[in-house]
């Protein structure tokens, strides 16, 4: 089983938080796709199998036209067997969801919407420089109800604060967007905790102060509790779903499962690596054909690929299982954070997890262990 992932790097504007590789200059789309078909001809064997999930992500996706959309749909049904494909996923922003847009995604066999939409409070939306309202995400989720999806993800970000807004204030804000997302009903939920990435607009703004992790923290669980309370599972830690409605995709890289990214940035996995593409639109057009050189390709050591294994794996709440041999690697560390109850260990299955009460701070578990 493999997945195949697509990123289209145009967006209209940058998001502050953002450090995702787009251009703002969307006038090479053309030539985009044409390098994409030629990338495809080029690695379509990496592809092992026949793909069960394909995710169109960016960027921002819906900034190709109809045309375009329908052209690199075609590419993808000309050169793997879709037959298989249980998940087609598109990440899309609210601001280009129209009726006919919406009707032509559908009528194109993608079957599942993530949609951007990072909160429900206008004034955070302007500061995030999202090019959308609340109303307009509210209607392009109606939008795409009415066009046949009835498999659509929306993110929400939490953890920041604009500057002179209280804690009271944020917090009361936080907790509205978690009540609308109830209300509106999609079946996935995502939910990222804002974070200063270096190259990202956020990182040069110097009157941004982080909230404290105490806040963050109490953020994360008001999530959790309301989103739990609202029938949705847990079942990563900054993802949630109706039953059944888990993103496949996306589960695959927790479960280390290959896969091959197409386009500027992806990247890829077949098992025992990873691969990645030019961060450069230009350089990903002119060598599509003929690829970058090995120079973009990183092999695991046993040692690297367990290390991987469980920050992927302690990052899914039912957490992971270890090899006898795994397992003897990580015996130490793994009792001496169990006698301090910060994760699970059932030392017969070799399975570890992390604790409800200690995933806002997993990561910092997770480099514990490995
Ligand atoms: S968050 Fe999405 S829309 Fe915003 S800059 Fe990043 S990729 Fe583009």
């Amino acid at each position: 089983m493999s997945g195949i992932y697509i990123h289209v790097p145009f967006c209209s504007s940058f998001c502050i938080y953002c450090d995702f590789y787009s251009v703002t200059e969307c006038a090479q789309r053309g030539l985009y796709i044409e390098a994409l078909e030629k990338e495809i001809i080029r690695r379509k064997d990496e592809i092992k199998g026949v793909p069960r999930t394909i995710y169109i992500g960016g960027g921002t996706p819906s900034l190709l036209s109809s045309d375009q959309l329908e052209t690199l749909v075609a590419i993808l049904r000309k050169h793997f067997v879709l037959d298989n494909v249980e998940e087609f996923t598109m990440e899309v922003n609210p601001d280009d969801i129209t009726p006919e847009y919406a009707s032509e995604m559908f009528r194109l066999g993608i079957n599942r919407v993530s949609m951007g939409v990072q909160s429900f409070d206008d004034k955070n939306l302007k500061w995030m420089n999202r090019r959308h309202t609340s109303a307009q995400a509210v209607e392009a989720f109606r939008v795409l109800r009415r066009a046949g999806f009835d498999n659509i993800s929306m993110d929400l970000i939490f953890g920041y604060k604009r500057v002179g807004v209280s804690d009271e204030d944020a917090f009361a804000s936080w907790v509205g967007d978690i009540k609308r997302m109830i209300e509106l009903r999609p079946e996935h939920i995502s939910a990222y905790q804002m974070s200063i990435e270096p190259g990202s607009i956020l990182a040069r703004m110097k009157d941004y102060q982080e909230p404290s992790q105490e806040y963050c923290s109490e953020c994360y669980y008001k999530l959790l509790d309301l989103l739990e309370e609202g029938g949705y599972h847990h079942y990563e830690v900054s993802n949630f779903s109706l039953p059944g409605y888990h993103s496949r995709h996306n589960s695959s890289y927790w479960e280390r499962i290959p896969y091959v990214g197409f386009g500027p940035a992806a990247h890829s996995f077949d098992g025992e690596g990873r691969c990645w593409n030019p961060e450069d639109l230009g350089e990903y057009i002119a060598k599509s054909a003929t690829g970058w050189g090995g120079e973009n390709m990183e092999r695991l050591t046993d040692e690297e690929a367990l290390e991987e294994k469980v920050m992927l794996g302690l990052r899914k709440i039912s957490g992971v299982s270890l090899t006898e041999e795994e397992y003897r690697e990580l015996r130490e560390n793994a009792e001496h954070l169990a006698a301090k109850g910060l994760i699970n260990l059932d030392s017969d299955l070799r399975h570890i997890s992390v604790p409800r009460e200690h995933l806002f701070i997993s990561d910092s578990i997770i480099a514990q262990i490995i």
